[in-house]
């Protein structure tokens, strides 16, 4: 018997009337347990409107109003953190510890949303001309929407909407349809926390629903993260449209390892990188490039490391490592080992048609780990985003770096060396919007931004940080005279206005 999850508008589940409805299944079973309703025009106005409607009240209430909502808000999601991980395991897969680290990541968010009266405070330049001065203030937009992918069901949300919010904005959320019961969680602690009907909504569904949000005169602005293909699409359409919009992409992370790396502590954190949440992480590390005479070395010890990865369903204490999103995905990625060898790969490790005994319905796959990829290999040319790490070879850290660089994608990049010297050219001339110095998923910190350079990111802003805080606000700067009695009136001057 399959649940149905509907909308959540103006504070309340609202019933879908669109008569379309999409399968959310268990990854580790393969079992569908829930039926979520889709939303046509219809259902995206109705939360539109509420969202609007709610602006109204929310933008010009104090920042006091605001940050305690977030303070109760912060306070709930914390006790709620391992409900809210059961569930995101339950229609992700990932296994459960990971689950409670993407709800702590999303804390991040809600900790700086809290503190947000410090990133509002204007600027004030006193006696810029007589008896002149020029303040500058950030307000909001209205109502923003948010379209998030399947990876972080709840993490992703949280990146965008605690900062909106309290900034002043309503919110319209898009949810992955493939994981959406984690986001209705959300809006119901928040309306727990005391948040005004309406200033947060979520309407489920495809692109149908996307597309009226990305066209619909109300919405003022998209943050979007998913996909390249989809991220460039709703940086288009919602840029025709007029819309402020940042569209995070997809990706092809690398990390190079120099010869002069703790070859044990760069095997390590590949495996950790590539294989973690199943490879379905946009900071995965997906590609290692070798530098040097010490590629076969690293290789067997990053082999030796992903054998003994356990492989079993999220829920399972002893699993390190849940099943696929969905089974298309599960063969699609199958497809990339399958095809890897008659491309020039070495297979060293080959994952495809693993199972796990007793969830034989689920989308299993076990580690491949490919070696000497060509870059012309389609392994290696697109995101996977599964378990599949490509080893590839360079003679010196200038070809090493030239082939990171020669990615579309420039999400994260890492390096592995003991040599600061290098480290700190790494640093400087790679492209990617985030980097790490032995450190493999180098994901900033919420007081920090998060974004990507090239097909990973579109748009001028990075994601939480300040630059959360900018995409969500607009500046105002006003020129105020309050002229002493004792002035002589200035009378007419048709001349260009001039301090003095
Ligand atoms: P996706 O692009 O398929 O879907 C993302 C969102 O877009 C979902 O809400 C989906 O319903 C919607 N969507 C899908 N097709 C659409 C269409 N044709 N028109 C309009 N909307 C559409 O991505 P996904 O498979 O859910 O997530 C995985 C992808 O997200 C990977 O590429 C990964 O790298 C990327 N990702 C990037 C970041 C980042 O920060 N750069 C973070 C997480 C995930």
């Amino acid at each position: 018997m399959t649940k149905t999850l509907h909308h959540w508008i103006g504070g309340r589940t609202v019933e879908g009337t669109s008569g379309t409805y999409g399968p959310v299944t268990d990854p580790a079973t393969g079992a569908v347990t829930t039926r979520v309703a889709f939303a046509g025009a219809a259902e995206v106005d109705a939360a539109v409107a509420s969202a609007k409607e709610a602006f109204a009240g929310w933008g010009r209430s104090s920042l006091a109003t605001r940050t305690s909502v977030l303070f109760a808000f912060r306070a709930l999601v914390d006790a709620h953190r391992d409900e809210l991980a059961r569930l995101i395991t339950a229609e992700h897969g990932k296994v459960h510890s990971d689950a409670l680290g993407e709800v702590a990541r999303g804390l991040e968010i809600i900790d700086l949303a809290c503190g947000i009266p410090v990133q509002l405070k204007g600027e004030l330049s006193t006696e810029v001309a007589s008896r002149v001065d020029v303040a500058a203030i950030r307000q909001p937009l209205g109502v923003v929407a948010g379209i998030t992918p399947f990876n972080f069901p709840a993490m992703v949300p949280m990146w965008m909407f605690p900062l909106a919010i309290a900034c002043g904005n309503t919110f319209v959320l898009k949810p992955s349809e493939k994981d959406p019961s984690a986001s209705v969680r959300l809006a119901g602690l928040l309306a727990e926390a005391g948040l005004p009907d309406g200033v947060f909504n979520v309407v489920h569904g495809d692109r149908v629903a996307v597309d009226r949000l990305l066209e619909h005169p109300d919405v003022q602005a998209v943050s979007f993260v998913g996909s390249t293909p989809i991220a460039r699409h709703i940086h288009t359409t919602a840029a025709a449209h007029g819309k402020r919009v940042q569209a995070l992409g997809g990706a092809k992370n690398h990390m190079l390892v120099l010869p002069d790396a703790d070859l044990d502590a760069a095997a390590d954190a590949a495996v950790s990188a590539a294989y973690g949440s199943a490879g379905e992480r946009c900071m995965a590390v997906s590609a290692v490039v070798a530098v040097g005479a010490t590629g076969d070395e690293l290789v067997r010890r990053i082999r030796e490391r992903a054998e003994k990865v356990v492989i079993g369903p999220g829920h399972d204490p002893v699993s390190e490592m849940g099943p696929l999103i969905t089974r298309a995905h599960r063969d699609k990625v199958a497809s990339y080992v399958r095809g890897a060898a008659a491309q020039g790969a070495e297979v060293v490790l080959d994952g495809t048609g693993f199972t796990v005994d007793g969830y034989e319905d689920g989308h299993w796959i076990g580690i491949s780990l490919l070696d000497r990829v060509p870059v012309t290999a389609d392994a290696y040319r697109d995101e996977i985003f599964g378990p599949v790490l490509c080893v590839l070879r360079a003679e010196t850290y200038e070809e090493g770096l030239a082939l990171v660089n020669a990615s579309p994608f420039g999400n994260g990049a890492a390096i592995f060396t003991r040599d600061g010297g290098a480290a700190r050219r790494f640093q400087l001339e790679v492209e990617a919007g985030m980097v790490g110095v032995n450190v493999p998923i180098p994901v900033p910190v919420g007081y920090h931004s998060f974004g990507g350079w090239k097909d990973s990111l579109f748009g001028d802003h990075h994601i939480y940080g300040n630059d959360g805080t900018h995409f969500y606000t607009r500046g105002k700067v006003v020129t105020t005279r309050w002229p002493d009695p004792a002035d002589t009136p200035a009378g007419v001057d048709l001349g260009f206005p001039r301090n003095h």
